[in-house]
C-alpha cells in the first residue's frame, strides 16, 4: 500500500548501501519515517529532497503498522535553504532536530506543522533573522508541549499589571507583587511586553536578536534552557550552532 503525504523533512540518517532513514513531519503534525534506498546515480533533486526543513510530497510503501516503511518518491516543493547562508542553514538543522524530538509517531498535532512551515518560509524570506526565528520557534514549541502558560496574568496571584519577575515550573510567570525575588535575579523589566510581542505576530515578524534588549536576552536563554532540558539535552545541531555564530 502506498500513501502520499505533504510533509517537512526532519532528519536523514545514513543507512545501508547509500540509503538513509529519513524522518518527516506530516501535514497533520505526525512524525513519519521510512527508508530511502540508495540510488545508483543520486540526482541533485533526489539529494535536495532530503535536506532538513525541505517541504516535500513523500510517498511511503509498506503495511500500515510495519516498523520501517519504504520511501518510494520524494518531491521537493519548497526549500527554505539560502545557499551560502551558514547561520540560516545551522538554524534549520536545529529546528529539524527539535521537531524530530517533539513530534511522535501515531500522534497528530497540526500546530507543529503550521509552526515549522511558517518558520521555514520566514527563514527563506529573512535568512538574516535566523536566530530570531529560532527563538520564536522555541517559544511556541514549549507552548505546544503545554509547558508555557500565558504571560497575561501572574500564575500565582492573577495580577495583570505588576512586572513578571520569575518563571516557575509549577506556577509559570510570577509577578513582583506576590513573589519576592532578589533584584539581581529577577526577570528584566519589559519581560511581559517581549512575550506579548512574540505571541502576537507570526514567524515572519519574529523579533530580531538585539543584544542590548535585556528582556529578550534573558527570556530567550530561559526558554531555550527549559526546552532543551525537557528534551533531555544533547542536541548536536545546537552545539554546532554555538561553536559557529
Ligand atoms: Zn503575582
Amino acid at each position: 500500500m502506498i500513501r502520499t503525504h505533504a510533509a517537512i523533512v526532519l532528519k536523514a540518517v545514513p543507512y545501508a548501501e547509500g540509503g538513509a532513514v529519513v524522518s518527516f513531519l506530516s501535514e497533520l503534525g505526525e512524525r513519519l519515517s521510512g527508508v530511502a534506498k540508495g540510488v545508483k546515480k543520486p540526482t541533485a533533486k533526489w539529494v535536495a529532497a532530503f535536506e532538513p526543513m525541505s517541504m516535500v510530497r513523500v510517498s511511503f510503501f509498506g503495511k500500515e503498522h510495519t516498523e520501517l516503511k519504504r520511501v518510494t518518491r520524494c518531491e521537493l516543493s519548497f526549500s527554505p535553504l539560502t545557499l551560502g547562508h551558514l547561520e540560516s542553514s545551522l538554524v534549520m538543522a536545529c529546528l529539524a532536530d527539535l521537531f524530530d524530538r517533539v513530534a511522535r509517531e501515531g500522534v497528530e498535532d497540526d500546530r507543529l506543522y503550521r509552526l515549522l512551515s511558517a518558520c521555514g518560509r520566514a527563514l527563506k524570506a529573512q535568512p538574516d533573522n535566523a536566530l530570531g526565528i529560532l527563538a520564536y520557534a522555541e517559544h511556541w514549541l514549549l507552548h505546544c508541549m503545554g509547558l508555557l502558560p500565558h504571560p497575561r496574568v501572574c500564575g500565582r496571584c492573577g495580577n495583570d499589571t505588576a512586572a513578571l519577575v520569575l518563571f516557575s515550573p509549577e506556577d509559570g510567570w510570577c509577578c513582583g507583587s506576590c513573589t519576592a525575588v532578589d533584584p539581581g535575579e529577577a526577570l528584566p523589566p519589559g519581560t511581559r511586553e517581549y512575550l506579548r510581542g512574540l505571541r502576537s505576530g507570526g514567524a515572519d515578524v519574529a523579533p530580531r536578536v538585539n543584544p542590548v534588549d535585556e528582556a529578550q536576552t534573558a527570556i530567550t536563554a530561559l526558554l531555550r534552557a527549559r526546552l532543551l532540558q525537557e528534551l533531555g539535552g544533547g542536541l548536536r545541531s545546537y552545539d554546532v550552532l554555538w561553536r559557529t555564530v
